[in-house]
């Protein structure tokens, strides 16, 4: 069975975003777990919390994914910015307990001029301390497509990342399939060589998500932007082959495209409709 879903908005709770899931044929979702340009967290609703819980049993959902803000910067050179980055990720972790055993991701960083070794360290040291023995999230670094100077943008600087962490036991990889591709890994000609080339670097037992994005920009262009499905340089074939891979297939699957929900509702049905089960 294919597990799929689309991010959607958090602003009405857990119970809402399951059920407008279900309402695409969608049977996860992603979400912010709080404004993208941070700021304070929503008070956690237990009674949706519950309801939703239940909800996701019943209708048989995959993990659910919640991403980090995406301006949090863990490898920042300001003080005061990595002491933002910390205390949202140690905030949001003791909120995703509430929802025990799903998925946390994030976007490494950027360095910022100061290199990729010094970013490494700094996102290190903050995972050294946000992550706990007792949490039962886990907590996932996204593959990056290597603007500017984000770090992420190589199999073996997430592998350098997971090295450095004590309880690495709690962390995982969430493969993006426009980052990747504008990062220079061509999912399109070579996708067994791709995945052979994540298991020797990182082993594939890691790979806990895939956001499935097709790319307004051609191969190795290190730009990031998303397109609809089929639309872009990656195409829908390679995309088919992607959620059918036997090494990927059972990993749930996340549509970040430029959409609303008929977009989803309609992008999901053509990936259901190309699965083969
Ligand atoms: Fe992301
Ligand atoms: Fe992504
Ligand atoms: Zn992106």
């Amino acid at each position: 069975m294919l597990n799929i879903g689309c991010h959607l908005s958090a602003s009405k709770g857990y119970m809402h975003m399951g059920e407008e899931a279900k309402s695409i044929g969608a049977n996860t979702f992603q979400f912010f777990t709080r404004n993208p340009r941070g700021g304070a967290a929503k008070a956690i609703d237990t009674e949706d919390v519950k309801s939703f819980l239940r909800f996701a049993e019943e209708n048989g959902f995959a993990k659910i994914l919640a991403h980090a803000p995406y301006t949090l910067n863990a490898c920042s050179d300001k003080p005061e910015t990595r002491e933002f980055a910390f205390n949202i990720m140690r905030d949001d972790l003791m909120r995703m307990e509430y929802t025990p055993n799903q998925l946390y991701n994030f976007h490494p960083g950027s360095h910022v001029g100061q290199g990729s070794e010094t970013g490494i360290d700094l996102i290190v040291k903050q995972l050294n301390g946000v992550l706990t023995k007792d949490m039962t999230t886990t907590v996932l670094l996204e593959t990056m497509a290597g603007k500017g100077s984000e770090v992420g943008r190589s199999f073996e600087e997430l592998r350098e990342i997971i090295d450095g962490v004590e309880l690495d036991e709690k962390m995982g990889v969430c493969l993006d399939t426009c980052h990747v591709y504008d990062a220079g890994y061509d999912i399109v000609n070579d996708l067994d060589g791709v995945i052979d080339e994540f298991d020797r670097v990182i082993g594939l037992e890691r790979l806990k998500a895939i956001h499935v994005n097709d790319s307004k920009n051609p191969f190795g262009s290190h730009k990031d932007r998303h397109e609809k499905i089929g639309e872009g340089s990656i195409g829908f074939d390679a995309m088919v082959r992607i959620i059918n891979n036997p090494r990927l297939k059972d990993i749930p699957f996340f549509l970040e495209t430029p959409n609303e929900l008929d977009g989803y509702a309609a992008e999901i049905k053509m990936l259901r409709d190309a699965y083969e089960q």
